[in-house]
């Protein structure tokens, strides 16, 4: 039997626990949305060490336990081969991991559909009691998401930003970009998002997208999208926990650009979001 992590999920391992999550948390939900939500699960040490010897390509189980079994003492190895594919199932028929009987059909159960309407808890936690009475868990204990102004610079002039015009003239040094993502990855977090003034702005833009995507990270991009390119919009469809947020002031063009002062701004916006 093969294993995976699905692409659209994100896994963690901390010194006391692990976290695996969908990451919805950083995105918007229309109303009528009845997707199933993973949400996330806090799972143990040893759940997390599990976890941990899984990756984005399948793997078989015979390969993982072989890792395993260095790391865990005093258990034989059908025992341990055992509980690791009792504890993975679980994960499966929660929604994140893929299983197969070989790499191609783990690879494809990729596209299986997620129950719908299911009503199980968001964010559980697959403790066990003592680790739960020893208090060592706290959900909110660690660095989750960090947030980049990477420009401050901005094609529009909108009436209500909260950057003076006279200061919108600048953008990050990438060294400096790079250092800050890295440092944040190092200390595990999850999720990154990248703002201005217009982040699209940015030369490097389409580098910093494939560095957070390479680094295993969740995007948020908030941006006026009327700088879009097709080669930005090839990169952010390479990382499917990639999400974009961008404002319409009104459907009639005439209020919209007079909110953001640059004339054609809506249509442009309204090009952007399609694409
Ligand atoms: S698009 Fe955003 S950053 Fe640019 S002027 Fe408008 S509010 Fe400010």
């Amino acid at each position: 039997m093969y294993y995976k992590i699905r692409q659209d999920v994100l896994f963690r391992q901390y010194d006391e626990y692990g976290l695996i999550t969908d990451n919805s948390e950083y995105g918007y939900r229309m109303i009528n949305d009845t997707r199933r939500l993973r949400g996330e699960k806090y799972v143990s040490k040893s759940g997390a060490v599990m976890l941990a010897a899984l990756d984005r390509n399948p793997k078989n189980i015979d390969d993982i336990v072989d890792e395993l079994v260095h790391i865990f003492v005093g258990v034989d190895l059908e025992t341990l081969k055992k509980d690791t594919v009792e504890f993975l199932q679980y994960f499966v028929d929660e929604g994140f991991l893929c299983i197969g009987e070989n790499e191609d059909s783990c690879q494809n159960y990729e596209n299986k559909k997620l129950n719908e309407n299911d009503n199980s808890e968001n964010t559980t936690i697959a403790f066990n009691s003592d680790d739960c009475e020893k208090s060592i868990f706290k959900t909110n204990e660690f660095l989750r998401s960090i947030h980049i102004e990477i420009a401050n610079a901005c094609n529009e002039r909108c009436v209500h930003c909260y950057i003076p015009h006279k200061y919108k003239t600048n953008v990050i040094d990438s060294d400096l970009f790079y250092r800050i993502i890295e440092e944040g990855r190092q200390m595990n977090i999850i999720h990154v998002t990248l703002s201005g003034g217009e982040p699209l702005l940015h030369k490097d833009i389409v580098e910093f997208l494939i560095k957070c995507r390479k680094l295993d990270l969740s995007v948020n991009v908030l941006s006026n999208l009327t700088l879009l390119t097709d080669e930005i919009v090839d990169e952010m469809k390479q990382n499917p926990l990639l999400s974009v947020q961008t404002s319409i002031y009104a459907m009639n063009p005439d209020v919209h650009d007079e909110i953001t002062k640059l004339q054609g701004s809506l249509e442009k916006t309204i090009c952007g979001l399609k694409n």
